[in-house]
């Protein structure tokens, strides 16, 4: 904006003088103070991150067989978030802190232990994160980084995002210049998203029923290893997959334990990460003798693709309202959408099957939008949307859980409305809904860790009685406790599944 617009107060002004020719007005761009001679594309490091431990990892190997520069950022812990504090803006929500201040913390250590100058880094690496449009801060992310490395001393580091919403179908960051976002790169990344939320799945299901401490993770970093040889090399991922279950069927279990399951959801961020942006809560909530349901990336990949021809039938409907045609790139749009979907799940159900996860139902996006839109309207995209309050009622109606913990990160508008506001009517219509929502802050652990042992109380006894209450046969036949035996009825405890099953 020109000066002398900027000295009046918009509200004060007649808007026209400043929409005259003489006074243009330009679009505000974050830029460095000084040009910067950057580094060509193939010798710039891309820094991602931001998914699951695992995922991240896997992404970084895959990607890196296309081109060798990519860097998965370590997971944001605490110091992280401490430096998003002190770098980024007031009042941001507790994600931004933890992502923007570990973006600041790795260069920061790049620079002081690893010896490079700040000049080297500005010019040579750069961030690849996802973007997008949402009801929050979300969509200022790009610009959040952009302040908190230019307070931190890197001015003028390089940020390139992914748009949330356009899957394979990107446009290359021209601009930019540092990603070539063709239709191989992101089958390659959907592959290691896929792949990842499969192990991570039955690392989930495995852990809590493992006789010796440590073994499942143990056998998920091989697993990790043996995955991450197949995308380096190029050779067959289901094989891949099928030499994993090898591995984790050495595993050792004891799954007869009647254990509390319990449903994580909320911030896709705060209900993901694994670490101290959420007071590693699935790993607590394992210690104290539960299993986690964990929302894995393809059921927010679900909600893109549901979004996406959603769109496509308020524009069509609207059309023929107005007597105008149907236009035809809204049909070559809605196949496309349709071959992704049909793509994923392809996809999803050959390395789920190579490693042995049987019966995981992908969500039903349509089932899940008829159970939210009572209680929370369809049109609001960027977030999880209605998700949340449909995964509750599902959780409810169809025996999911024992125990549902909606996370909501601390300075989160629209998570504050859905988990505090709109999932207290669901309750009051759902009494038999052990539902608790909860804050994440970066501090007060103790806090967050007494309520959630509080909710866990009662899911747990809810465990023990579904399972006491069954006739327990006498002989149990050895299968149950190999994880590959995956019954699927009406009980809710895995225990109290396994047992059910025998009776079947
Ligand atoms: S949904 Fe909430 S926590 Fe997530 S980016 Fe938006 S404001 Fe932040």
């Amino acid at each position: 904006m020109n000066s002398k617009c900027s000295a009046m107060s918009m509200i004060e002004k007649d808007a026209t003088q400043c929409n005259a020719p003489e006074n243009k007005i330009t679009q505000w761009r974050e830029t460095p103070t000084k040009k910067i001679l950057y580094a060509p594309k193939e010798e710039t490091m891309i820094l991602l991150g931001g998914l699951t431990n695992l995922q991240d990892k896997l992404i970084e190997t895959a990607l890196c067989s296309l081109s060798p520069n990519f860097i998965a950022l370590p997971n944001p812990n605490l110091e992280s978030f401490q430096k998003g504090k002190a770098f980024g803006n007031r009042g941001q929500c507790n994600p931004t802190y933890f992502t923007v201040g570990n973006l600041v913390k790795y260069l920061q250590e790049l620079r002081d232990k690893q010896g490079l100058t700040t000049e080297e880094i500005v010019k040579k690496y750069a961030l690849v994160t996802v973007g997008g449009c949402g009801p929050c801060r979300f969509g200022m992310y790009i610009t959040e980084y952009k302040k908190a490395l230019r307070d931190a001393g890197f001015d003028g580091f390089r940020i390139t995002s992914i748009a949330q919403n356009k899957g394979i179908f990107q446009e290359s960051d021209k601009e930019e210049d540092i990603l070539d976002l063709s239709p191989k790169f992101f089958i390659i990344l959907l592959k290691a998203i896929i792949i990842g939320d499969i192990i991570n799945l039955l690392g989930y299901k495995m852990r809590p029923y493992e006789i010796e401490a440590g073994s499942v993770d143990k056998a998920m970093e091989a697993c990790r290893v043996i995955v991450s040889k197949a995308f380096e090399q190029k050779t067959n991922l289901p094989k891949a997959l099928w030499d994993c279950r090898k591995v984790l069927k050495k595993v050792k279990l004891n799954r007869l334990q009647p254990k509390a399951k319990i449903l994580v959801m909320g911030e896709f961020w705060a209900a993901m990460t694994e670490g101290d942006g959420n007071y590693n809560l699935h790993r607590f909530l394992e210690a104290e003798g539960a299993e986690c349901t964990p929302q894995p990336i393809i059921n927010r990949l679900m909600l893109t693709f549901w979004e996406a021809e959603y769109k496509l039938k308020k524009i069509e409907t609207l059309a023929v309202e107005n007597g105008k045609k149907i236009d035809f790139s809204n049909v070559k749009s809605r196949l496309l959408i349709k071959m992704a979907k049909i793509a994923v799940k392809i996809h999803f159900g050959i390395y789920a099957k190579a490693i042995g996860l049987y019966n995981y139902e992908i969500p039903n996006m349509k089932k899940l939008a008829t159970l939210g839109e009572q209680y929370y309207t369809l049109d609001c995209e960027g977030g999880e949307g209605h998700l949340e309050v449909a995964h509750l009622i599902e959780s409810v109606k169809d025996n999911l859980s024992h125990l549902t913990i909606s996370i909501k990160p601390f300075g989160c508008m629209p998570s504050s409305a859905v988990s505090d506001g709109v999932q207290s009517l669901v309750t009051s219509h759902y009494p038999s809904a052990n539902f608790l929502s909860i804050e994440t802050s970066g501090e007060g652990a103790a806090n967050f860790y007494s309520r959630v042992q509080m909710a866990l109380f009662k899911a747990k006894q809810a465990a023990i009685e579904e399972y006491e209450i069954l006739n327990i046969p006498r002989n149990i036949p050895q299968k149950v406790h190999n994880y590959l035996y995956q019954p699927h009825n009406k009980k809710t405890g895995t225990a109290a599944q396994l047992i059910a099953s025998l009776r079947d």
